[in-house]
């Protein structure tokens, strides 16, 4: 027997229409490019993502077609969010740092039709527009007199030309399935060539409303978020969408991500959480350290991404009095999978207990279920000790890849359920909260034991001098592999090889303590602010383990 119930299909178009309705002086603050602050509304938002329904109408490009982004966070950004996808498009966001023939894989894979950039991106979208032969549009997010006179790039048009031309009139948005493609996002693709992420409507409308939940990213209208994470990074963590449900005021950074502009923001624009990966906050809290600053309104920062450093927790913790929520998640899981937000035995504990607890990666979404297994696939117990390949099963996680690329991804269970292995090796307590050791592919492996890369890495940061701190393994005759660390020191401060390995005395076990510590100027960080251990690894390729 059927429900009752009304069945409409879970649209992303549904989001805007209502962020309008019922937040329509909703604020959308954004940094742009031109390095002014400009201040729109939802109401307004979804005015103009009416006339890029429109505008996209007419250009013909048929149901599915990709429409890519090259674009920072930002209100024209976020108008192509709900323009492109509420006419059944895909908006295929592109990641601006990565290499310009890399794009070029990219765009061709995806055979994108059409391609929106923010003027900053103009010189490599002119380096890269001949090698594109599937692009027909190519849109330039400015105003029309701002677009360059001969910029060699065929039909160019400015966004405000394209969509000034389109009525802001009430748009019948489309009804279609909601297992419909809305957007696409590559994996960095640290092995082989990038595969793509392709979510759907109902992926998307999901994981809105489970990363809005008080116990997950906590989203209301009361809120003014700040998402420093990429808008072409996995969408911003699908903050946009979550936001657009509940009505927040959103807060977009531009290009400006240093210290002192991500400050700024944060105070003038009341921001009450903002979410980033470890590095950017790195910058924040040094600029705040060096002029002696503090926030007025921040209540959380959401950090993901990569490990978060318990040194980082403590600094927004202790000094500024600001909650940190430890997220993990992935480009294939649209990304949210666990935020560590306590549950009441935990906030009983005393607080070096709860630090230990709030490093943990957190628990399960609703909407994300988690298990970690052994070599044979067999479930292991969630005793915070054993640990094992984690993998994951959901309906905003990936099924397979764009164009089936690499093949079937998912493993079977004996049910014929299959689960996505997410590369990650972790532990999960009687709790419930999952904690990653390491990336399966940077555990080092000393003499059969395991060292996580990340318990070395965190020691490392929790040092006066160090900047940051990567933990690799190199080659060892006896042992197999022997953890190094690889420091870039604070500017101005000084800690010598032996006072480093001195200071890991007493904080870990003495196998696990690092062989030697190399300083270099600067760690190489991949296009998502990663930390990329295969291009350090590289670098190092002539380093030799010190003997003794
Ligand atoms: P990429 O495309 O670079 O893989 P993702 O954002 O998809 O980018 O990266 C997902 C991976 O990042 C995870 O599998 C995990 O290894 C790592 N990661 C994400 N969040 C965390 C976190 N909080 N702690 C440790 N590692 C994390």
């Amino acid at each position: 027997m059927l429900g009752q119930m009304q069945s409409q299909p879970l649209l992303i178009s549904a989001l805007i229409v209502h962020a309008e309705r019922h937040h329509a002086s909703g604020e959308i603050i954004s940094r742009r490019v031109e390095g002014d602050i400009h201040r729109s509304s939802w109401g307004q938002v979804a005015r103009r993502a009416r006339q890029v329904a429109r505008a996209i109408d007419a250009t013909g490009l048929p149901f599915g077609s990709r429409v890519a982004t090259l674009a920072w966070n930002g209100y024209r950004h976020l108008e192509l969010y709900f323009g492109v996808s509420g006419t059944g498009r895909v908006l295929h966001t592109l990641n601006p740092r990565l290499h310009p023939e890399q794009l070029v894989w990219i765009v061709n894979h995806a055979e994108d039709s059409a391609l929106c950039f923010d003027m900053t991106f103009l010189p490599l979208v002119q380096a890269v527009a001949a090698k594109c032969p599937t692009v027909k549009h190519w849109v330039a997010l400015c105003d029309a007199d701002k677009l360059p006179a001969d910029s060699g790039i065929p039909g160019l048009t400015s966004y405000e030309a394209w969509i000034g031309g389109h009525s802001d009139a009430a748009y019948n948005w489309p009804e279609f399935d909601e297992n419909s493609a809305s957007s696409m996002c590559y994996t960095s693709g640290t092995t082989g060539n990038p595969k793509a992420a392709l979510y759907s409507h109902r992926s998307t409308l999901l994981h809105a409303y489970g990363a809005a939940l008080p116990d997950a990213l906590g989203c209301s209208a009361r809120d003014s978020i700040l998402p420093v994470v990429p808008m072409f990074h996995v969408n911003a963590w699908g903050l946009p969408y979550s936001a657009a449900a509940v009505g927040c005021k959103l807060v977009f950074p531009g290009p400006a991500l240093d210290g002192k502009s991500v400050y700024e923001l944060i105070e003038n624009e009341k921001v009450t959480m903002a979410a980033g990966v470890p590095t950017v906050w790195q910058m924040l809290l040094g600029h705040m350290q060096q002029n002696n600053l503090r926030f007025s309104t921040l209540k959380r920062t959401v950090i993901g991404g990569s490990a978060c450093p318990p040194a980082m927790i403590n600094a927004f913790n202790d000094t500024y009095g600001v909650e940190v929520l430890h997220a993990w998640g992935m480009t294939e899981m649209s990304p949210l999978g666990t935020v560590c937000t306590l549950k009441n035995a935990q906030t009983q504990l005393p607080p070096e207990e709860q630090l230990k607890v709030r490093l943990k990666q957190g628990r399960a979404v609703y909407g994300v279920d988690m298990k970690i297994v052994d070599d044979e696939g067999r479930e292991l117990p969630w005793d915070g000790k054993s640990f094992g390949d984690l993998l994951v099963r959901g309906p905003w996680i990936i099924a397979s890849y764009y164009k089936g690329e690499g093949g079937d991804p998912l493993r079977y269970d004996e049910h014929g359920k299959g689960w996505f292995p997410t590369g990650d090796v972790a532990t999960i307590d009687p709790d419930g909260f999952m904690q990653i050791t390491d990336r399966s592919k940077d555990v080092i492996k000393s003499g059969g034991e395991w060292i996580s890369s990340i318990d070395v890495e965190n020691i490392a940061m929790a040092h006066p001098a160090v900047a940051m701190a990567a933990c690799i393994g190199m080659k060892h005759p006896k042992w197999d592999e022997r953890p190094i660390v690889v420091v870039v020191k604070k500017p101005g401060a000084s800690v010598t090889r032996e006072e480093l390995l001195a200071f890991y005395e007493g904080k870990t076990a003495k196998w696990q303590i690092p062989d030697d510590v190399v300083f270099v100027d600067a760690i190489p960080l991949g296009a998502t602010g990663k930390m990329q251990k295969m291009t350090l690894r590289q670098q190092l390729k002539d380093y030799a383990l010190p003997t003794a």
